[in-house]
């Protein structure tokens, strides 16, 4: 009978699934104690400018609910009825086409497997958020990449126009993560008139002024995704949504995991959107601390920021020492993003942190710049 289990290693690989060996890890942030401990710092005293997560935290009106979780004996609502219906407020846009998930990722990972098979491509503009290609590389996809043009990180429509009919499925983030960048209304609409089901990840709206749900009624091709991650300071709860056209919504309302949005992640989005003030207070200081920071870092030496319009910016250092900067950064105490990536070698994600951080960051960006020169 045994000689029916595997008998090594190699014999259970050959049993997975291959493609699932290809896949490269998504490089996610290390968590704040590990980075305390590389420090040798206290965890608390980190400032976290690397995930572009709220500096402000949650709100009270969320935080409160944790010390009543008095229901989470029992499984969370798999329709996600209030949220939903709050958010339909929210955005006003149909129920029925609104889905949560564990957050936005979980969204990239279930619109991906729904229009991606094995062998199929689907289409980014690099740099960008990474999720996108490793989500497809989990569902055995290829990914076609028409870079952004590189001055100032556009997309480079031509070019995606000229490939669209090559890939079943295409992400745009906007603002785009790490670049910062939108894409207007207008370029979104020669991309979605080519039939191509297109994501539009709206993960940093709030930060900006304007949207691209205006054209959801005109593509049955368009999908929306948003996120409690970033404005509502959730990140940790895990908790992002989606609007879709009525029917893909209630295709993805049936694959979904059924329980993967949590109660108190459920209930903590919802609370988000009742006390909506108390996030806007954050984030018009978030905003207002945005262009005191453009203003810094345009007068630094040796580096060149792109306008975000983002919780973030993305910073060039001209004489290639972004790595070095990141790693004296964090000796300090200051964690900030750094991708390793031929593209993205000489290039910092700067988060905007609160206004004491904000200020911190700036000293030392401008001592360590002259420090490694
Ligand atoms: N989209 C973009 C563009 C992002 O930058 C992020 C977070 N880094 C996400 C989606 C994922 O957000 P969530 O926490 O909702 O999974």
């Amino acid at each position: 009978m045994k000689d029916k289990l595997p008998q090594n290693l190699q014999d259970l690989r050959s049993r997975l699934v291959s493609h699932y060996m290809d896949v490269v890890p998504y490089k996610a942030v290390d968590d704040p104690t590990k980075i305390a401990t590389n420090a040798n710092m206290d965890s608390d005293s980190i400032i976290k400018l690397d995930a572009n997560e709220n500096p402000f935290g949650s709100t009270e009106a969320v935080t409160k609910l944790f010390a009543d979780a008095s229901n989470i004996s029992i499984y969370p609502d798999a329709e996600q009825t209030v949220l939903r219906e709050a958010l339909a407020r929210y955005t006003k846009i149909d129920k029925n086409r609104i889905v949560a998930g564990a957050g936005s990722d979980e969204l990239i990972d279930l619109v991906t497997r729904l229009f991606v098979s094995p062998g199929d491509s689907i289409m980014i503009s690099s740099p960008t958020f990474g999720m996108y290609s490793f989500s497809a590389s989990v569902a055995g996809a290829h990914v076609i990449d028409v870079p952004r043009n590189s001055d100032d990180f556009s997309l480079n429509i031509e070019g995606i126009l000229n490939l669209t009919e090559n890939a079943k499925l295409m992400f745009i983030a906007s603002p785009n993560n790490p670049t910062g960048n939108t894409t207007d209304n207008a370029d979104l609409r020669r991309i979605l008139d080519t039939g191509i089901p297109l994501v539009v990840d709206e993960a940093y709206v709030e930060f900006t002024d304007g949207d691209s749900s205006s054209l959801l009624n005109e593509y049955p091709n368009l999908m929306i995704l948003r996120t409690f991650s970033k404005w509502a300071g959730l990140a940790g709860l895990r908790v992002g949504y989606g609007l879709f056209p009525e029917d893909i919504a209630s295709i993805l309302m049936r694959v979904k995991p059924p329980y993967s949005v949590s109660t108190l992640a459920q209930a903590a989005a919802t609370t988000a959107l009742d006390n909506i003030e108390q996030s806007d207070q954050q984030l018009s200081i978030i905003i207002s601390e945005r262009s005191k920071m453009l203003s810094s870092l345009t007068a630094m030496a040796d580096l060149k920021v792109y306008p975000s319009e983002g919780n973030f910016f993305l910073v060039e250092f001209v004489n290639g020492n972004a790595e070095q900067i990141k790693l004296n950064l964090l000796k300090r105490g200051i964690s900030v993003r750094y991708f390793d990536d031929s593209v993205l070698k000489d290039y910092l994600r700067i988060s905007i942190g609160l206004p004491k951080d904000n200020i911190k960051l700036l000293k030392e960006l401008e001592s360590l710049i002259q420090e490694v020169k």
